[in-house]
């Protein structure tokens, strides 16, 4: 069975790994991110490229060490640079010596037929039955995945026992990982929100959790041995996290609507004109968009993650200032790199989160909110 390995992003590596094991590809899921793996891609990646081109290639080099034979890619068009990742990093691969199987595969929207003839050559098993069958599977659990998140960073800045919604959270992956029927899927998710739900709160005292949205670049929101773990630790500091990004919305919006629908994100157009009034690629628009909501809908504050040299993030920088000017919502943004350290980022946060709480209280005419903190 022919091996095949893919670059981590968040935890879809669960759905995904369904998805090949159906196809009949024997998945090589590469080691979780460490400094290893950033290590092994900024070696081989050029100085300047964005950030996670170089932590997929740490990955690549990892799983190929693991025994992958065919890497698996996704393609992009647009104007940033994720276009040219696939080609990229297939070609500094080849320079350092690595004789692998590079496939990239575009959205359907580009070039639909190619994208069938790749699946028809690498893919064992591509009846429709099977490959509907195997989609399904995969959307169950990624819709599973995100579902409990979602209810997770609620819950985790109100949990009585510190570290109990993330030990759940871990324990849900593992168990979601190893069940392969849909019966059994929808028995695990059940389940593990049960238990979440009945993970003991804080009692007693009137808890009103800071509001953020966490928004920005899709890698550097998703991944989170990249984030630094941003959203646990914004958690325990008693924060409730709103993350824009979700797989399943992000296939449901970017590879389906967009070919349904063109005018699919025609409100995020809309929200973000006063500010940005063309696309720059990737999430830059997005990022413009939801921080005027947030500032809209009084969130306390916005987190904008974006990677080193991440050309649309860069442009929605110089644009954030004045949103957050005039729609009076505070911003932070954070550009990570290899040479980022966990410390660095949790000071950053710390900073951020101790002046929201002081504009809180200012607003709320001086008088201080009940807020759960624990640094
Ligand atoms: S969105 Fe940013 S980091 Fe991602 S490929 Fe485009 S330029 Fe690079």
């Amino acid at each position: 069975m022919l091996k095949a390995t893919f670059p981590h992003i968040g935890n879809s590596y669960i759905p995904i790994r369904t998805l090949l094991t159906e196809l009949g590809l024997e998945p090589v899921i590469p080691p979780p991110i460490s400094g290893r793996t950033v290590a092994l891609g900024t070696k081989l990646a050029p100085e300047f490229a964005c950030y996670p081109l170089k932590i997929n290639l740490g990955n690549y080099i990892e799983a190929i060490e693991a025994g992958a034979e065919l890497i698996l890619m996704a393609g992009g068009v647009g104007p940033c640079r994720f276009g040219y990742y696939g080609e990229q990093q297939r070609e500094v691969l080849r320079e350092a010596g690595y004789s692998i199987d590079f496939l990239v595969l575009e959205a359907p929207k580009t070039h639909p037929w190619e994208l069938w003839d790749k699946i028809k050559h690498y893919f064992p098993r591509h009846r429709p039955h099977d490959i509907i069958n195997a989609i399904h599977l995969a959307w169950l659990k990624a819709d599973a995945l995100d579902r409990f998140d979602r209810l997770a960073n609620q819950i985790r800045p109100l949990e009585q026992t510190f570290g109990a919604t993330t030990n759940l959270q871990a324990d849900f992956y593992r168990a979601l990982d190893q069940v392969y029927l849909v019966h059994d899927i929808q028995s695990t998710l059940k389940n593990y929100l049960d238990a979440l739900n009945g993970i003991h709160l804080k009692l007693g005292i009137t808890i009103t959790p800071l509001k953020i949205l966490l928004l920005g670049e899709i890698y550097m929101v998703l991944e989170p041995k990249v984030n630094f773990e941003i959203e646990r630790t914004l958690g325990e500091m008693g924060v409730t996290v709103e993350r824009t990004i979700y797989f399943t919305e992000w296939v449901r919006d970017h590879l389906l609507f967009s070919i349904i629908h063109p005018n699919w994100n025609k409100n995020l157009k809309l929200m973000a004109r006063p500010y940005l009034r063309n696309f720059v690629g990737g999430h830059g628009l997005e990022t413009i968009a939801l921080t005027v909501k947030a500032g809209v809908n009084r969130y306390h504050g916005v987190i904008e993650l974006a990677p080193f040299t991440c050309m649309p993030e860069i442009i929605a920088m110089q644009v954030l200032p004045r949103v957050s000017r005039e729609l009076e919502i505070p911003v932070l943004s954070i550009i990570i790199d290899e040479h980022s350290a966990e410390a660095g980022i949790d000071t950053r946060l710390e900073a951020f989160i101790d002046m929201l709480h002081y504009q809180s209280q200012k607003r709320n005419g001086g008088k201080p909110l009940e807020v759960i903190s624990r640094y």
